[in-house]
């Protein structure tokens, strides 16, 4: 193990910050909920795996041999979190007109390729749901032979009453819970945070991916996706759950709910359960991604080097909720550049011997690292180095495979040239039209309707729609 400090990080199980320790060091087992492959994951999404990849670097870094699991959940993610309404899939393949199982193969290729341009390492394993349903069967039986669960003729649901430490993840209200409850009766469940661990298709409803079980034909309920996975992979005890802020309170609720009555050993299932804040999109609207938030193929047709994301989401801590905005992306690009500037030009032999003004620089990058993952200060400790003209080349270079390995900025091998991108043709920044509209605006008030329905034109082509309003007023929208 690297000498220095010990790496300490918030456990949302304890609510605090502790010295992180492996039950069998250096092994660590860390399970990362992964992406519901219904359609494109936008950057916001990507966020939550930006930081678990920053996590297991800085593990890997400090000597931890990292095994990482990110599952991919091809069915039975309804689209309420919260165990209502339809599968995803199943809705995606009827608006699309298409097979589900080819909606599924299609954005599970895409987000593979989003990692890949984030430089987000692969994880060891990458479950499928589909591909583990009998596992998954078998898990749902055990649960209903120790009674932990009832039959409805909807699936098989998990029984939260008989489990008195439900909802300690979330601090869960349940009593506040109960007295909510009423409107949910009618469904037949018996408390409103149970949850199906099996779904049963109603009589007539046709899916494109349903499975035989002891409960009829059906598909599995996502939380027991995920502990049946993660236990295939990691055994049934490991080391590191993560996923977003929004995991905490339905699905990380309802995986150790489930997991713990399935094991029940008096142990917690997993240690540490780590999360990941959002990042707002709203000041981002974008015209290509209609509906849904901005993806990173908008990034590069924008002109962005998609690890220009990567630093501007390293310049928020992983618990901070951050905005996105164009006006971010662009400073993120501005201080990219300066930092490759500078380490690009000092790319040498690196010197292995470590001078002292070397030994603190990286002394100071491995105390914000191990202190919950202080990305911020880190980069901060990246950006005096490379203003500090007591280090040599060779002692910049060797600092600098040591900053990357955890950064993974491209600090070893790209040059500022490579963040040059060309935008596409397509892509128009909000500046540009707005100028298109006030050009509109003034050749409406001077009644110059050929001009006006000109920039429309333009306007259209490039996905914006401009609405007029009583008074000469116009406004704009992305479509
Ligand atoms: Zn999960």
């Amino acid at each position: 193990m690297r000498s220095g400090s010990a790496i300490r990080l918030y456990n949302t199980l304890t609510c605090q910050v502790a010295e992180f320790t492996a039950a069998s060091p250096p092994h660590v087992g860390m399970y990362t909920c992964g992406p519901t492959v219904y359609a494109d994951q936008h950057i916001g999404n990507m966020r939550a795996y930006v930081f678990a990849d920053t996590l297991k670097r800085v593990l890997s870094w400090k000597g931890f041999k990292v095994r990482h699991v990110i599952n991919i959940t091809d069915v039975g993610h309804l689209t309420s979190d919260a165990d209502e309404g339809e599968d995803k899939l199943e809705v995606a393949a009827r608006r699309l007109h298409k097979n589900a199982w080819a909606i599924a193969e299609r954005y599970t290729s895409e987000f593979k390729t989003d990692l890949e341009r984030l430089r987000i390492i692969e994880p060891d394993v990458w479950p499928e749901a589909t591909a583990h349903i009998p596992q998954m069967i078998s898990f749902a039986e055990a649960l209903e032979d120790h009674r932990w669960c009832y039959r409805l003729p909807s699936g098989l649901y998990f029984d939260t009453s008989k489990d008195s430490r439900y909802g300690k993840l979330a601090r869960l209200d349940l009593s506040r819970q109960l007295a909510g409850a009423r409107v949910e009766v009618a469904e037949g469940k018996q408390h409103p945070a149970d949850f199906a661990v099996w779904r049963t298709s109603a009589p007539g409803e046709n899916r494109q991916m349903e499975w035989e079980s002891p409960w009829g034909r059906g598909a599995p309920g996502w939380h027991l996706e995920c502990s049946v996975m993660s236990m295939e992979y990691l055994g049934p005890h490991f080391d590191i759950h993560t996923g977003g802020v929004d995991h905490i309170p339905v699905h990380h609720t309802n995986e150790i709910a489930q997991s713990e009555a399935y094991l029940a050993d008096g142990r917690p299932w997993v240690r540490w359960w780590l999360h990941g804040e959002f990042i707002n999109l709203s000041g981002a609207k974008i015209s290509k991604s209609a509906g849904g938030g901005v993806l990173v193929s908008d990034l590069i047709d924008r002109g962005y080097h998609p690890l220009v994301y990567r630093y501007l989401l390293l310049q928020a801590h992983y618990r901070s909720q951050t905005e996105f905005s164009w006006e971010a992306m662009a400073s993120a690009e501005a201080g990219l550049r300066r930092l490759l500037d500078r380490y690009a030009a000092a790319r040498s032999e690196p010197a292995d011997q470590l001078s002292a003004a070397r030994a603190g620089h990286l002394k100071s990058f491995d105390q914000a690292v191990s202190d919950d993952l202080n990305m911020p200060r880190a980069l901060a400790a990246v950006i005096a180095a490379s203003r500090d003209d007591r280090l040599s080349d060779a002692d910049l270079t060797a600092l600098a495979s040591q900053f990357d390995q955890v950064l993974a900025i491209g600090l070893t091998d790209l040059s500022p040239a490579d963040l040059d991108l060309k935008p596409s043709d397509t892509a128009i920044t909000e500046r540009e039209v707005e100028d298109l509209v006030a050009r509109r605006n003034a050749a409406r008030a001077a009644r110059d309707f050929a001009t006006s329905d000109q920039i429309r034109a333009e306007l259209t082509a490039a996905g914006v729609t401009v609405e007029d309003h009583a008074g000469g007023e116009s406004t704009w929208r992305w479509n």
